[in-house]
């Protein structure tokens, strides 16, 4: 059965592939490689066994999409990625952001109506719940307005996605991420930040590579134990798997509802200092860091209720902080050694 993959070169779309293709799924990559690399095919491979389909173009362009839906007219089901996620650089170029978030999703949506594919999964994040004022969040927690254009996209792209069900042949499970580290046991997969990292992970791997001088926590005068921002770290690799239990899903019919909404996290929140802590304990490495402003835009502390996912998708994630810090630096390690 085959599987399109929009945004499968990237960092949590490689993971996915990698599983999809265990559990013997045919994969078709769509990517414009904006933000990957051709050689993430060949890793793949190597991890797999098995290359997947690829075609290069760029999912905003709708005639190019089309194109590709007629010429591929076995896909049973996608999911969606190919995505721009930088917070900073959406603020700085919102229009850049709605563009390409939106106008891919619309032309990917058009392309299921019009060549009759039925099922998507969709990444959307916890950032449509802001600083929920009930913790855990739930699927139910209120959306707030988000904190950036990036934000936004997601927001949008869930309402844009359950609006066109209503009146379409088309059905979806949105799966709202908390916050995806690690990376491959194999460390030939991973994620490739560009330029300096905005994300904590990637910044403390770095640092301890002696890329960057040292961490910055941005604040430690939060409303928490140990006063730094908390969040629900979650390894890559359950989080891909999460991807294939919802194709599953979907194929099988178990749907219940035409658009279902699952948090992805551990349910359990950790703080900047713990996450330092875990890596220093993980890796044997000493951090340097300082404490500095709060960053704006950040929420103070936030984790998923996972009950829904744990019950109804029958998914649990199972690896620990300590095996996701271990991860991320056994691939800072394998990038070092590439270069
Ligand atoms: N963080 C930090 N220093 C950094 C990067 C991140 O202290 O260099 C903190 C950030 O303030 C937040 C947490 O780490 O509390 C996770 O940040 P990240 O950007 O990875 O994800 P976010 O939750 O903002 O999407």
């Amino acid at each position: 059965m085959k599987i399109l993959v929009t945004g499968g070169t990237g960092y949590i779309g490689s993971h996915t592939v990698v599983e999809l293709q265990a559990k013997g799924f045919e994969v078709i990559i769509v990517d414009n490689l904006s933000n990957s690399s051709i050689e993430v095919l060949d890793n793949i491979a190597k991890i797999s066994g098995k290359k997947p389909l690829f075609e290069k173009f760029d999912l905003t362009d709708p005639e190019k999409t089309e194109t590709f839906f007629r010429l591929h007219n076995d896909i049973r089901a996608i999911i969606h990625f190919a995505a721009f996620k930088a917070v900073g650089e959406s603020v700085q170029y919102p229009l850049m952001y709605y563009r390409n978030n939106l106008v891919s999703l619309i032309n990917t949506l058009q392309g299921m109506i019009n060549n009759g594919i039925r099922d998507i999964v969709f990444s959307s994040s916890c950032t449509v719940y802001g600083q929920p004022e009930k913790l855990p969040a739930r699927e139910d927690t209120p959306i707030q307005k988000a904190n950036s254009p990036y934000g936004n996209t997601k927001r949008i792209s869930e309402e844009i996605i359950t609006e066109t069900s209503e009146n379409e042949a088309i059905r979806a499970i949105l799966l709202r991420y908390f916050n995806p580290i690690g990376a491959h046991e194999t460390a030939i997969i991973g994620e490739f930040p560009q330029g300096i990292p905005n994300n904590l992970m990637p910044y403390i791997t770095q640092t301890a590579i002696g890329k960057r001088d040292f961490l910055r926590i941005w604040g430690n005068d939060y409303d928490t134990p140990d006063g730094t921002a908390i969040r629900d770290y979650i390894h890559v690799v359950d989080l891909a798997k999460a991807h294939v239990i919802a194709v599953e899903r979907m194929i099988a019919d178990k749907s219940k509802e035409k658009v279902e909404i699952f948090n992805l996290g551990t349910g359990k929140g950790f703080s900047v200092m713990e996450v330092i802590k875990s890596f220093e304990r993980s890796t044997g490495i000493h951090l340097n860091y300082k404490i500095m402003d709060r960053r704006p835009g950040d929420v103070e502390q936030v984790w998923a209720d996972t009950g829904f996912a744990n019950t109804e998708l029958g998914w649990k994630a199972e690896k620990s902080l300590d095996e996701m810090t271990a991860s991320a630096w056994k691939w800072e390690k394998a990038l070092a050694a590439r270069r």
